[in-house]
């Protein structure tokens, strides 16, 4: 049975006392909550992870991941965090390829490989993203182009290495914008995806990979996004900045 996961991405967002209350809120909800089949991940900014990381403390199936690492292992790369140093600070899981990254810091398909061997080197769960531009979608290639951004970035790692990884579907044009796509679109690519990663790695491998859903997932689009077979959680950006909406789609 391959694992269900809700991540938010709190993205550039929250000072310290806003992190905090936020985090302390998720935390006493899910006390509350009988989620327990569900892995969920907090991604705060670096600065947070620490003290997000306290509170989490103990809480069942409560986990710690960040947005970004660097694809280098150390040294003098001012600016830079070592997905070793996340380790250290009780980060589990590590977004690796957000499409805004890729975008705004010009992250390419082969540097996002360099970021996913640190992760997986350093014991942290990579969540690979890839998605499509509008314009990709309605030219009707965006199989093909999601597929390679796969095939370009995963495909030199054993299959016992792709075992560890975790991917998310965000089709560009649905993040941030309220525009979701349909759980059958969701689905459709997933299937998809999960066939590629079989054609390379094998059905095991392919059968037992979390494939998350992300763009605009909400309270009220999440139940029907998750009910399709190939849909196992949800990559959360706006919504995972509030509470109660965040646990909600955890529910
Ligand atoms: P969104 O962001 O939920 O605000 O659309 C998702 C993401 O970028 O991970």
């Amino acid at each position: 049975m391959r694992k269900k996961i809700v991540a938010g991405n709190w993205k550039m967002n929250l000072n310290f006392e806003e992190g905090q209350k936020l985090t302390s809120e998720i935390v006493n909800m899910l006390k509350d909550e009988n989620v327990k089949d569900v892995t969920v991940v907090l991604n705060p900014p670096f600065v947070h992870l620490y003290s997000v990381n306290k509170l989490i403390g103990d809480t069942p199936n409560l986990f710690l991941g960040s947005q970004n690492c660097s694809d280098k292992a150390s040294g003098a790369y001012t600016g830079e965090t070592s997905a070793e140093m996340l380790a250290s600070f009780g980060a589990k899981f590590v977004i690796i390829g957000h499409s805004e990254r890729r975008e705004y810091f010009a992250e390419s398909n082969q540097l996002l490989t360099e970021k996913t061997k640190q992760a997986l080197a350093n014991g942290l769960t990579p969540i690979f993203c890839c998605g499509e531009p509008l314009e990709i979608r309605e030219a009707g290639t965006h199989e093909d182009y999601v597929k390679d951004q796969l095939t370009e970035s995963l495909f030199g790692f054993s299959a016992e290495e792709m075992s560890k990884i975790v991917l998310a579907y965000e089709p560009i044009w649905a993040i941030g914008t309220g525009k979701t796509a349909s759980s059958d679109q969701a689905q459709e690519m997933h299937a998809a995806l999960r066939s590629h990663i079989a054609s390379k790695f094998g059905a095991d491998i392919a059968d037992n990979l979390s494939i998350l859903y992300g763009g605009s997932a909400k309270p009220d689009n999440a139940k029907d996004l998750f009910s399709k077979p190939d849909v196992d959680g949800g990559l959360i950006g706006g919504a995972s900045l509030k509470s109660r909406d965040f646990v909600e789609i955890v529910k």
